[in-house]
């Protein structure tokens, strides 16, 4: 018997300009009719887009029907100012949050709260937790990220964002499905019993996603790499993408994952294409948007 389609999810980032505007408009026309549970627009790294993200959030909410989170990060903020962002997305109509430590600026050598800042995703997710009106998701690492004092640190740091309110953990991407499994496994076995879903990414620029996975410290199959190599100069690595993401996806699925995020890069054409060889087919009629 064919298992239902997965429930899916999507993340965008802001548009910095006209054309990148005009990018998200269509990735998201392209993606909406597929039915997401909600699609997420990130916050730039060092707290770059904070106004970009508000507006891309509003207008979402806004415009096309879909259920929107907000990403927010306590990088370079005094608490009350991230907590006022938070309830600018609640007025625009927004009430889930990705809750995130963040990345520092670019170059600044680390991550060093702000004076009267919050000190980590873990302060932040309390304080949200404490309003009471938001759905707050939070990042997991199945691949060890490169701040982890110690093997199963992610483990132990995942299971106090849930113990601080969190409903839902979205995790980094990662290559192999047995790199979730197991750490699906090992947080089962710290007895943490809430929703984790795997970040799936269809791979668009090996060349770029390899030189993101070094820089998080992210191990890269040599399987991979070479299978990359051969269909970039054979012009097939679009299809060796949604070939390789489909498979990963079928096998976490047969392991019992319901559910996937997908890292869009706005770039909407792989995710659909492996969606659709999930199963996931358009459900409702295109949304008008602006
Ligand atoms: P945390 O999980 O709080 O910390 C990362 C790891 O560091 C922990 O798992 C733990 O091993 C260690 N650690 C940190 N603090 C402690 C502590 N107090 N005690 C013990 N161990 C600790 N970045 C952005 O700037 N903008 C975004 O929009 C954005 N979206 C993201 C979405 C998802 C789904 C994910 C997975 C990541 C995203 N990131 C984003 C990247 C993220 O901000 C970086 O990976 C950042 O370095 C960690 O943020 P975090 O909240 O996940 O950190």
């Amino acid at each position: 018997m064919t298992a239902p389609a997965p429930a899916i999810s999507f993340e965008f980032f802001p548009p910095q300009n006209m054309a990148a505007t005009f990018r998200l408009w269509d990735a998201v026309q392209t993606l909406s009719p597929l039915d997401p549970r909600f699609v997420s627009v990130t916050y730039g790294a060092g707290g770059t887009t904070r106004d970009l993200t508000l507006e891309a959030v509003g207008a979402l909410h806004a415009s096309s029907g879909l259920k929107v989170a907000a990403h927010l990060t306590c990088v370079s903020a005094t608490k009350a100012e991230t907590l006022a962002l938070a309830d600018q997305f609640a007025a625009a109509g927004v009430s889930d949050i990705v809750a995130l430590r963040g990345d520092p600026p670019k170059g600044s050598g680390g991550f060093t709260p702000h004076p009267e800042g919050f000190s980590g995703s873990v302060e932040l997710i309390g304080a949200l937790a404490a309003k009471g009106t938001f759905n707050i998701r939070v990042g997991a690492y199945p691949d060890p990220h490169p701040e982890a004092a110690y093997e199963g640190a992610d483990v132990d740091h995942l299971k106090a964002k849930f113990d601080a309110g969190a409903d839902e953990a979205l995790t980094q991407f990662f290559f192999e499905p047995e790199t979730f499994l197991r750490f699906r496994d090992a947080c089962a076995a710290k007895g943490i019993d809430k929703p984790i879903v795997p970040g799936i990414l269809p791979i668009e620029n090996w060349k770029g996603v390899k030189s993101f996975a070094q820089r998080c410290g992210a191990p890269i199959p040599q399987w991979l790499d070479d299978a990359f190599a051969t269909a970039e100069r054979d012009g097939r690595a679009d299809l060796l993408a949604v070939a390789l993401c489909t498979e990963m996806c079928t096998k976490l699925r047969e392991e019992g994952v319901d559910t996937l995020h997908f890292y869009t890069l706005n770039r909407p054409e792989l995710t659909r294409d492996v969606c659709h060889a999930l199963g996931v087919t358009p459900k409702v009629a295109l949304q008008e948007v602006a």
